[in-house]
């Protein structure tokens, strides 16, 4: 039996992640990979429903078109599928492999170029009592990384306020910290955890509260003084994104280029942020390397990350990836 992942209260234990890969043939002899990264309840999709709808909309949409015409092939499929973003996700990653493969070139210079030639590594550890946390966290350490999420929103704030306060005492001044909720607080949970851990504070806290309250998200927004506030479940679409902006309930994107639809729909997100002022956070599902790599492709392109880390050590968690990605982690 392998090692769990607990996620706060709406997710439960995970046992195992499951992945769809996709080849996309063309008749080139050109294989590209894709991966979709479903997760239910966080995602609509389940891995079943990826395969259902890959047979009999999307596939039926690729056939015998071009596959380097990627904007028309992704409009194509604009028209043909309603959601389903992780199983667009997962062919948008295919047609870039494609594309690169065809041109001898990588992903991110069909985005624009890169501006950076490494990004830093944010660990996950699950918050249990403040000596767990510290064990965790020292184990970290311990293997080169200094930036931690630690996931919370699962048992009672005021334990959690107590494990944040003692966290950042100890290890405050050699690690930078992120909180993610994953939706387990409710907004008055929220807005006690801000105001008491002012003096104490994480630099940014993701999800606080459920994916639809973007009144709630505001809220705490304004009465964060301290740190930012991110957007993970409640940002899955273009149309997402321009609601978080009108509202200003958010600091930060939580990008994921399976969640959002693939390479093409995570940068077209990531760049409306930046007109509006909003920073993003490259972050990830539960992603074997191919996901990986494509988000990364995505994330070193962009000039408005966040620079507290970045969720690039996903593979890590996983006991048989398919891919070799993992070997680009170099202590943090
Ligand atoms: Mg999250």
């Amino acid at each position: 039996m392998p090692s769990p992942i607990n996620f706060p209260r709406f997710y439960g234990t995970r046992y195992d992640a499951v992945a769809v890969i996709f080849k996309v043939y063309t008749d080139q002899g050109i294989v590209g990979l894709g991966e979709a990264d479903p997760l239910n309840p966080f995602t609509e999709e389940t891995p079943a429903s990826v395969m259902v709808v890959t047979r009999d909309v999307i596939a039926p949409n690729l056939l015998n078109q071009n596959a380097l015409d990627m904007a028309g092939l992704e409009y194509r499929l604009d028209r043909a599928v309603n959601g389903n973003l992780t199983a667009r996700g997962a062919v948008n990653m295919a047609l870039f492999d494609i594309a690169g493969k065809a041109n001898n070139i990588p992903a991110h210079l069909m985005l624009g170029g890169r501006v950076c030639d490494n990004l830093t590594i944010f660990r996950g550890i699950e918050s249990g009592t403040a000596q767990e946390d510290a064990i965790a966290i020292e184990q970290e350490m311990e293997k080169g990384f200094h930036r931690i999420m630690i996931k919370m929103g699962a048992s009672n704030i005021s334990d959690e306020i107590k494990c944040m306060i003692s966290a950042m005492d100890r290890f405050g001044d050699r690690i930078r910290f992120i909180v993610d909720a994953n939706q387990g607080w409710d907004v008055t949970e929220a807005l006690t955890f801000v105001e008491r851990t002012k003096d104490y504070s994480p630099e940014l806290i993701e999800q606080p509260i459920h994916r639809r309250n973007i009144e709630g998200l505001k809220r705490i927004k304004d009465r964060c003084c301290c740190c930012l506030l991110s957007a993970d479940e409640s940002l899955v679409t273009i149309d997402d994104a321009t609601a978080l902006i009108q509202k200003q309930a958010v600091d930060v994107f939580s990008l994921k280029v399976s969640k959002n639809g693939g390479l093409k729909k995570t940068k077209e997100i990531a760049v409306v942020a930046e007109a509006f002022g909003i920073k993003c956070l490259m972050n990830s599902m539960l992603e074997f390397g191919i996901t990986q790599a494509a988000s990364l492709q995505v994330g070193c392109t962009l000039t408005n990350l966040v620079d507290f880390g970045y969720a690039y050590g996903s593979v890590r968690r996983m006991s048989d990836d398919v891919t070799d990605f993992g070997q680009n982690i170099s202590g943090g």
